[in-house]
């Protein structure tokens, strides 16, 4: 026994060994395995994490196609529950894309046929992702059935877009209302515009159109690029607040025309303003006072105040937009410096970068980032994901702030926009009538916001070729306010 014992011993040696080696191998292979698996988990989580993000957004991707394939486009609402846009399946299992206001969001919420324009192009991953539940996914992969894409909350007010709308009426321009703290976009409005339900038909119709210079699809409150006319004061009064402690010794005594470094510079109407302090001439918008005044500020500082305030640079903001342009400096030619200085020359910007200036000042000199999209839900009501408003950049002091708060109160106190103050609540802001080109009817501009003391709301109006701020952008702003008044109350 000891011997068949010790005899046996080897051979179990043997075995022990040869098991062990076999073992070692299937380790390694399970190794292998696990390793490949995990670097398949990480590519599959990256693209859906990044990569399949790019592909779906990507509107010249045609894999786009196959994610619309098995998924049906979510809605799009406002923040008040309206259904903007929604996808409709008739018997045959056809989808169709429909927009129950018609013009009224044509820009903003956009469409997604013949390219992808508005919150259709900007959340085009969310509409046609699904995070229903995941059985029901599963179920409907299985058999082959489409799952049904998130909704999109907008932070778009119904109420007052459709107050905007209505209010801009048949003119061409734009508005834009954003609330000041959190960069929320309540309403956005371009005209002319046109009917996303019908735009396979009207296509080559406003293609024409848009070469002929009507620029029908352009979205004018973020790709209108504008004279700012005499909204842009509130800029150069900052930059004089940023260069002179003491306010009460500007001094300007209007008397209808100046000249300044050579170029003969005339107040609206060649109205006679008479003597003006800082306030005053800010308020009667006198174009000599800024023309004089600013023609002796520091044209390099005033540069950097400009691209600090976003002037040459890219917004923060996800929709398509163009560049605002301001190019005065030390070295430009100081025949420009005088028009330059109350909005003219060459400076150029968007209804919704005027709107971002205005929206700092009232913030405390912190700009947010605007945004459209509130949050994302699957189609039973889940929340999927919260978007809070984000900081762009602290851009002026909190006291320069104030007292441009204080200034631009008296615009509407004791200026150009004091039909305004039939409102009953504090309202500051600035009107401006943009010249174009000589014999043509002014832009007319008003940006504003409300109340002055707590700001909630940001108001921007351009109305194209009519004459004045005063007399066709402000009656504009003031429907606004006051359906904003009307809403808060409720
Ligand atoms: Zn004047």
């Amino acid at each position: 026994m000891k011997d068949k014992q010790q005899e046996g011993r080897p051979k179990a040696r043997r075995k022990k060994a040869k098991n062990a080696m076999v073992n070692k191998q299937i380790i390694l292979v399970a190794y292998i395995f696990a390793g490949l698996f995990l670097a398949l988990m990480v590519y599959i989580g990256k693209f859906i994490a990044f990569d399949s993000q790019d592909v779906i957004t990507n509107s010249y991707n045609k894999r786009q196609d196959t994610f619309a394939k098995k998924v049906i486009r979510g809605n799009i609402l406002s923040s008040d529950g309206k259904v903007l846009a929604e996808s409709k399946v008739n018997e045959k299992g056809e989808v169709t894309r429909s927009y129950p206001y018609g013009n009224m969001y044509a820009h903003v919420v956009g469409f997604a046929l013949r390219g992808k324009s508005g919150i259709e192009s900007i959340a085009n991953y969310n509409l046609l992702t699904s995070n229903a539940n995941i059985f029901e996914r599963i179920y409907n992969d299985l058999t082959e059935e489409k799952n049904i894409g998130d909704n999109i909350v907008t932070t778009l007010d119904s109420r007052l877009q459709k107050v905007a709308y209505d209010a801009l009426g048949s003119r061409k321009g734009a508005v834009v209302v954003l609330e000041p703290d959190t960069g929320k976009i309540l309403a956005m409005v371009s005209k002319p515009d046109f009917n996303p339900n019908e735009i396979d038909s009207i296509w080559d119709s406003i293609t024409k159109e848009d070469a002929s210079g009507n620029s029908t699809l352009l979205n004018r409150a973020t790709q209108g690029l504008y004279p700012p006319g005499s909204t842009f004061k509130t800029l150069t009064t900052l930059q004089y607040i940023k260069e002179h402690k003491n306010l009460s010794h500007f001094s300007y005594e209007c008397s209808g025309k100046t000249t300044v470094n050579g170029v003969v510079i005339n107040c609206y109407n060649n109205s006679v303003h008479g003597k003006l302090d800082l306030q005053k001439a800010l308020a009667k918008s006198c174009n000599g006072a800024f023309a004089k005044e600013g023609a002796k500020l520091n044209q390099n500082s005033f540069y950097r105040l400009a691209n600090d305030f976003l002037f040459n640079q890219e917004l923060p903001y996800q929709g398509a937009y163009k560049k605002s342009s301001y190019v005065l400096n030390n070295k430009s030619d100081k025949g420009e410096i005088p028009q330059t200085m109350i909005g003219q020359g060459k400076t150029q910007i968007t209804p919704l970068h005027n709107a971002l200036i205005f929206s700092t000042i009232a913030n405390g000199g912190v700009m947010m980032k605007p945004y459209l999209v509130d949050r994302i839900e699957n189609y039973n009501g889940d929340l999927v994901k919260k978007y809070s408003p984000k900081v762009a950049k602290k851009v002026i002091s909190t006291q320069e702030a104030q007292v441009m708060t204080g200034l631009l109160k008296g615009v509407v106190d004791e200026g150009t926009a004091s039909s305004l103050k039939g409102l009953n609540m504090n309202i500051a802001g600035k009107t401006g009538s943009a010249e174009f080109e000589t014999g043509k009817a002014a832009h007319a501009w008003f940006v504003g916001f409300a109340p002055s003391d707590n700001p909630k709301v940001v108001v921007a109006v351009v109305v194209e070729n009519v004459g004045t701020g005063s007399t066709y952008a402000v009656p504009i702003a003031k429907q606004i306010f006051a359906a904003y008044q009307k809403i808060e109350k409720e």
